[in-house]
């Protein structure tokens, strides 16, 4: 309901009956607009919807009656309450005008402060019932997002004990082994060979744990969203991945970038994690080239980080955004698995998609979309 008192339509075959209601319900601070029959009143509630209807019943062609059952069959009009306006010496059937779906009457000639009190009555029904309606599909969303965490915490919980296993069970197997065999190696010689994988997988485990914990507080940590230079963030990333860049002498380019509302960490990552991968994906003896570029959308930024990298296959463009999942092995490229997902997540977390583009042997391109500055909805996040 607007600012103003309510929006009341008036329907009346009188124009006397009309000017007076209109001219003292206006006076009242309510807004007011009149139909002279029934077919004018069911266009002007096409139209625009009021808050409430008074209408009169006996009119020619179409009556109250008729007005508000079409009203009441239709969903957008159905809940408008209706107080029917009945003259004292008319015929006036109290039954029928509950059964099409009146809330109330009035009897003319009226009495002004029963009409108030009667509006005002239906008035407010109509907007605790709109509070509720506002609450049930608040609840309704909340519910489907509970729903839709606790299926991704299982499919989650499920991903990460079953690749934990694996380093565990080597570690166990390795000290299985050295206790069993304790009398027969000397192990002063033979320490390499059975201390050392423990060892390394120890450390493997400690790192996936990490990545899991950084990947668990990107949706934990409270949102820090504010005006983001992505120009400034992108040269960031670019240091921080230095020493990566030195070694494998990859020229990266990039257009002149916008500022956004974001996490600039997070931003930061997600960057920083699409460019180390085109870096770290490369085909020998090629030497890596990332293009960073931006288009600009009606509602969003266009990201796009393309690199002449080994290239992905089709069939695996959804499965490299879950945690853990890779395309190689550790030996060949080391990682963890779980880079792209947290860069979907952080893209998500900004009401944004992340998608690729890639041919196998050749180069990826990844695409990832950000909202523009000034839209509206951002500041709800
Ligand atoms: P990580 O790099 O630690 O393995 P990611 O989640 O960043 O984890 O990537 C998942 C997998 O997707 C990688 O193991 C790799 O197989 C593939 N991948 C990611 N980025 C690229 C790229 N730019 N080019 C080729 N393959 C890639």
């Amino acid at each position: 309901m607007s600012d103003h008192q309510g929006h009341i339509l008036i329907v009346d075959d009188t124009p006397d009956n009309l000017r007076l209601l209109s001219k003292t319900l206006s006076e009242q601070g309510y807004e007011v607009q009149c139909a002279i029959n029934g077919k004018l009143a069911l266009m002007a509630v096409q139209h625009q919807p009021p808050d409430l209807i008074l209408l009169d019943i006996k009119m020619p062609e179409i009556d109250g009656y008729e007005v508000c059952e079409r009203l009441k069959r239709q969903e957008e009009t159905a809940a408008i309450p209706v107080i029917f306006l009945s003259a004292l010496d008319d015929v006036f059937d109290k039954v029928k005008a509950f059964t099409v779906g009146g809330v109330d009457y009035i009897t003319k000639p009226f009495q002004i402060e029963e009409v108030f009190a009667r509006i005002e009555n239906q008035l407010t029904i109509r907007r605790l019932q709109r509070q509720l309606q506002d609450k049930n599909l608040k609840l309704e969303q909340l519910n489907q997002e509970l729903q839709r965490s606790n299926q991704e915490l299982e499919e989650f919980a499920y991903v990460v004990s079953h690749d934990l296993q694996q380093p565990l069970q080597t570690i166990t197997g390795f000290a299985e082994l050295l206790l069993a065999l304790k009398s027969e190696i000397n192990l002063e010689e033979e320490a390499e060979e059975y201390v050392s994988p423990i060892l390394e997988e120890g450390i493997r485990m400690q790192e996936l744990i990490q990545n899991l914990l950084e990947y668990s507080r990107v949706g934990t940590k409270k949102r820090n969203f504010e005006p983001t230079d992505c120009q400034e963030i992108l040269r960031k990333s670019l240091g921080h991945l230095h020493s990566a860049i030195e070694e494998s002498r990859a020229i990266i380019a990039s257009e002149t970038l916008p500022t956004l509302k974001g996490d600039r960490i997070q931003l930061g990552q997600l960057f920083q994690n699409l460019i180390g991968n085109g870096i770290k994906y490369q085909r020998p003896n090629i030497q890596p080239k990332i293009v960073i570029s931006v288009q600009e959308k009606p509602e969003e930024w266009l990201f796009r980080v393309e690199d002449n990298g080994i290239g992905i296959k089709p069939e695996n463009f959804d499965r490299i955004f879950q945690v853990f999942q890779r395309l190689h092995t550790h030996q060949d490229y080391p990682g963890s698995g779980v880079g792209l997902a947290i860069c979907k997540k952080i893209v998500e977390r900004h009401q944004g998609k992340i998608w690729l583009e890639s041919e196998w042997g050749t180069g990826t391109t990844f695409y990832f979309t950000l909202p523009k500055l000034d839209q509206g909805n951002y500041e709800k996040l």
